[in-house]
């Protein structure tokens, strides 16, 4: 260790950077190339936050200096040094920053392993634990770093193991850091150029700033933004690598999208929908925002001001000439060049959504499925026309429970003549099969839309018409006569005042349960259903109450028969004094709240259930 000098007071290590350090020298992962992306990303991060200040304060150390990492070698020692010209680190920095766990990742990571109790070595890579990444590689780690600040020291941390580090006053005459890693005997692989090129290619091409190895003279990344690239000369290829390095997914985005205009405002932005945002928990860019540049300068590593919250599962960067440089967060948020661009940047998401589902269907099914939701709650809070989102929502029938259609492929559908689109709204798709208000439906064949998500009844609040279309609820649809003649169901002998009587006793036994009983010409398999009254709201406007206001009742509804029903017939002839007329009614209520989804307790059924098949029982013996 000959460059190592008179060393501080050792500081022990943090607990959980001690489980940390542990767990990465002992580590047997085979993709331990990692680290240097790492050292990379700090480096840059570094270079882009001096950048940052210097637009509003040249007084800085070496104010001319390029911005720049150097990767350089030393075969004899076995030393790979990372160095940077960025923003540096006083004394106090390299205590907080280096012997704490600051790396998000690094924290998801040792929670991740004390929570699973299990050996998640096979995956630091997916985590990004930062800086602690170097020990999978390195016998000694020493960091000198001198701060941008004119009069500030340079120091040096070093640490051996996972055990302490310490910290001195160092000899630095540059701004920046460098961190200075004693290879292992078995990673003396990156001592070598043509390995290190590779693994920088491979990691970090797309770092802006240009990065050298030893003492070459062309950069090895190729360092363009590729947002500013031209669409045209970036392969699909690069697009996916640049969308792992940007937030550490292993798999390729679902779709993207790259913006390049000049008017009305200067703007290069390149989109990205990941496949699962389950892939990103463990990610640095976990947190939703764009990566927001000015003048290729990074202002904000998360920006939400740029896209509507309900697309903020959209990851990628945007750039802009036109932003101003006096870069407070209030100066920035308020200005009209980012309103402008919010309109920009939103239009291209949908845009790239819009295309998605028109030329690649299946590929749009697997997006609806992940985010189909958030659009939806974009119906529901969309401030400025929410119209345009109606074109991206997909549906199931109750034709098709497990294929999508748009409200387009509906109409297309149900041809011409059907002015309306139907839709059922329940709590669970599969209970449209029993819905009494969807007999009519079945019986003609028309198609019905399926509403089973907690976000529906919000949409709804804006959906009320497509096109022209009206979006109407198979409960409250008033469906024309079916053609009379062919197949109409032989009516039983119920005649008008036996019918009379009988709703006249159901009311009798439901009370209060109900706001009243009538029989209806509207049911065919079923004997009953429950629709609301006369000037109640609206079912959907029913559940969005609902789920605002816990203590919301639902108003009660109008019981009605279908005197067609054998049951029903039944009953009309069962004499008022037979002690299964209560059970029936009662039992016939309440399986229309069941297939409602309003029952409050369909287990306290089964009592008056098993007393029905014991009556049931009962007759067979005596006949
Ligand atoms: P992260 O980069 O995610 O914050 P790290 O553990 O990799 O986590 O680094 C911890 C902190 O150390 C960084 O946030 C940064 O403040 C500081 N740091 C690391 N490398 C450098 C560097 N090359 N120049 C300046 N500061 C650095």
């Amino acid at each position: 260790m000959s460059d190592q000098t008179a060393q501080g007071q050792p500081v022990p290590f943090k607990a959980e950077t001690k489980q940390l350090l542990n767990i990465l020298i002992h580590s047997l992962y085979t993709e331990r190339e990692i680290f240097l992306r790492e050292l990379i990303s700090n480096a840059s991060d570094a270079l882009s936050r001096l950048d940052f200040a210097m637009l509003t304060d040249r007084n800085v150390l070496d104010p001319d200096r390029p911005l720049e990492i150097r990767i350089r070698t030393d075969e004899d020692q076995g030393l790979l040094i990372v160095a940077d010209t960025g923003i540096g680190m006083t004394k106090e920095e390299l205590a907080e920053n280096l012997g704490t766990i600051a790396h998000s990742g690094a924290k998801a990571f040792v929670e991740a392993v004390e929570d699973a109790n299990q050996n998640l070595t096979d995956i630091i890579g997916q985590f990004g634990v930062g800086f602690y990444s170097a020990f999978m590689v390195a016998d000694w780690i020493r960091v000198v770093s001198r701060s941008y600040h004119p009069e500030a020291q340079a120091a040096a941390w070093y640490a051996i193991g996972e055990d302490t580090y310490t910290l001195e006053d160092a000899e630095k005459e540059t701004r920046g850091t460098e961190v200075r890693i004693k290879l292992k005997e078995d990673a003396r692989e990156f001592l070598d150029s043509a390995r290190l090129r590779q693994v920088l290619k491979r990691h970090s091409d797309f770092i802006q700033y240009p990065i050298y190895l030893n003492d070459e003279a062309e950069p090895v990344n190729r360092q363009t933004a590729l947002w500013r690239q031209s669409p045209r000369e970036v392969s699909e290829e690069a697009y996916h690598e640049f969308y792992k390095q940007l937030t550490l997914d292993f798999t390729d985005p679902l779709v993207y999208s790259h913006l390049s205009v000049d008017a009305p405002a200067q703007l290069y932005s390149v989109l990205f929908i990941p496949q699962d945002p389950q892939n990103l928990v463990f990610s640095p860019r976990k947190e939703p925002g764009l990566k927001l540049y000015a003048r290729k300068v990074l202002i904000r590593e998360f920006d939400t001001d740029l896209l509507p919250v309900y697309l903020n599962f959209v990851q990628g960067v945007v750039d802009s000439e036109d932003l101003p440089l006096n870069l407070s967060r209030e100066s920035v948020q308020s200005s009209q060049v980012m309103a402008l661009l919010k309109k920009l940047v939103t239009g291209k998401a949908l845009e790239m959504l819009t295309s998605l589902g028109r030329d690649d269907p299946e590929k749009y099914a697997r997006f609806w499925a992940v985010y189909g939701d958030r659009l939806k709650e974009g119906v529901a809070i969309e401030q400025d026309d929410p119209e345009k989102l109606f074109p991206l929502l997909r549906f199931h029938t109750d034709q098709d429970l497990t294929g999508w259609v748009s409200l387009e492929d509906y109409l297309e559908k149900v041809g011409g003549d059907q002015k309306e689109i139907y839709y059922f709204l329940g709590e669970d798709p599969s209970a449209v099969r029993y819905s009494p208000h969807m007999d009519a439906f079945r019986k003609a064949g028309i198609p019905v839309l399926v509403l089973a998500d907690a976000v529906d009844p919000f949409m709804l609040l804006r959906l009320k018409e497509y096109e022209g279309h009206p979006l109407v609820n198979v409960a409250d649809a008033d469906l024309p006569e079916p053609e009379k003649g062919e197949k109409e169901p032989e009516l039983p002998a119920v005649d008008a005042e036996s019918l009379a009587s009988l709703v006249e006793r159901v009311k009798a036994v439901l009370g209060e349960r109900v706001s009243d009983v009538r029989t209806t010409d509207r049911l065919s398999d079923s004997p009953a259903r429950l629709v609301d009254a006369e000037g109640a709201p609206e079912q959907s406007v029913q559940r969005v109450y609902q789920m605002m206001d816990k203590s919301f009742e639902i108003p009660k509804k109008v019981l009605e028969l279908n005197p067609r029903h054998p049951i029903i017939a039944g009953l009309a002839e069962l004499p008022a004094e037979d002690p299964r007329f209560t059970l029936i009614a009662e039992q016939v209520y309440e399986d229309a709240l069941l297939v409602e989804g309003l029952h409050p307790d369909p287990v306290s059924m089964v009592g008056r259930i098993q007393d029905l098949i014991a009556s049931l029982l009962d007759q067979e013996k005596k006949s």
